[in-house]
């Protein structure tokens, strides 16, 4: 059974949904034998627990689960809303699914599409650029090659990385509007598919009315907003040891977003392959840490930056987070947890009987 079956299943026997299903939650707030008998008494008390009712689902979508939550009146409308956006941007993004404006562009190798998804191509290879390739959206060719695409892992060949990293560059990748040009390259957005999502999570519930809403996309944040009562959403960023957390942060109108190693690899030999390809050497990323996570406003920017740290390293992304004041935690092989451009800020509370705070 591979990594990602047996984590599939293990999220399966936690929730007990099937992929593409929806689980909605309904918190019973609400006592209305209560209401019906003494209706005048508890007018009050109902219009201010409506305020805070909170509502919650659960979906599979672009390979992940992801569990989205509302507070307020107008809650059930702004999950259902995020439901069908997230669902539709898979249909745009997935570089898998033959029904996917994507994969019809991957194919055909240059064309008008649409506006959206000619958007998340420029910034993707604008945050490229910025990267200095180590973001590299182009590395579909390699991430075939080492089975990830169908989760037929097997470690390559040298002349097969070699021919591989030939159609690797996201510099040669033109967008011209909502003209693109692949010239030999295919587009996978696996690294900021998710962050375009947690943006427009933010955005619908920055229209709705509803009193605060939070999404964890696969490990995605967005924190819309404040909890009700303007209350900062608490967020407790995974271990990248396993079982529990490194630190709890303490965050109100940001995505947050991790990349590991530890999300999703297979062994062989004895060695450990991971999803996060190094666009340089067309290996899985030989990192110095074993997790990087960005807190930004944008969950494109957070999502991409995060992939690219994990790349670089502790040495260049503390160098890149300086430079470019991204707010930044750094967990290195050595237990550090590292805290760049701020972040320390919103730390509430470290496991500090395996992490070391370093404030950098
Ligand atoms: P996850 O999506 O697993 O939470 P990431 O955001 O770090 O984690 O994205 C990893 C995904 O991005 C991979 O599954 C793959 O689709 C794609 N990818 C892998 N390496 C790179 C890279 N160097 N640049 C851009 N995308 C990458
Ligand atoms: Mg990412």
């Amino acid at each position: 059974m591979t990594a990602k079956t047996l984590y599939i299943k293990a999220q399966k026997e936690k929730h007990g949904t099937l992929p593409g299903t929806s689980g909605r939650v309904r918190c019973a707030f609400f006592r209305f034998s209560l209401l019906f008998s003494i209706i005048p008494l508890f007018l009050c008390l109902f219009s201010a627990c409506r305020k805070s009712a909170q509502l919650s689902s659960e979906i599979y979508a672009m390979d992940t689960y992801m569990e989205l939550k509302a507070y307020g009146g107008e809650a059930e409308d702004l999950l259902e809303k995020a439901e069908k956006e997230i669902f539709r941007l898979e249909r745009l993004f997935s570089a898998t699914s033959a029904e996917s404006e994507l994969y019809r562009l991957n194919l055909s190798g240059s064309g008008a599409v649409s506006p959206e998804l000619a958007e998340i191509i420029s910034v993707s290879l604008a945050l490229s650029r910025k990267t200095g390739g180590a973001f590299d959206p182009s590395v579909r060719p390699l991430l075939r090659l080492w089975g990830f695409t169908e989760d037929e892992f097997r470690v390559p060949s040298e002349a097969g990385i070699a021919a591989a990293l030939e159609r690797v560059g996201a510099e040669r990748i033109s967008a011209d509007g909502t003209e693109v040009l692949l010239n030999g390259c295919e587009l996978d957005l696996g690294g900021i598919a998710k962050g375009y999502a947690a943006d427009r999570f933010a955005g619908i519930a920055a229209e709705s009315l509803c009193g605060g809403a939070f999404a964890n996309l696969g490990g995605m944040i967005c924190a819309a907003g404040t909890k009700p009562g303007g209350e900062p959403w608490r967020v407790a960023l995974q271990s990248p040891l396993g079982e529990g957390y490194a630190a709890v942060l303490s965050v109100s109108n940001v995505c947050i977003s991790t990349s590991g190693a530890y999300q999703r690899f297979f062994e062989s030999g004895g060695k450990r392959y991971h999803h996060i390809i190094d666009p340089s050497t067309g290996f899985p990323a030989e990192s110095d840490l074993l997790s990087a996570t960005v807190i930004d406003e944008s969950g494109c920017f957070a999502d991409a930056v995060s992939t690219a740290l994990f790349v670089m390293g502790e040495d260049a992304s503390a160098k890149f987070c300086r430079q470019n004041g991204v707010c930044a935690i750094l967990i290195t092989e050595d237990m550090r947890l590292l805290c760049l451009g701020g972040a320390e800020n919103f730390l509430e509370e470290v496991s500090g009987e395996t992490f070391t705070l370093c404030i950098g």
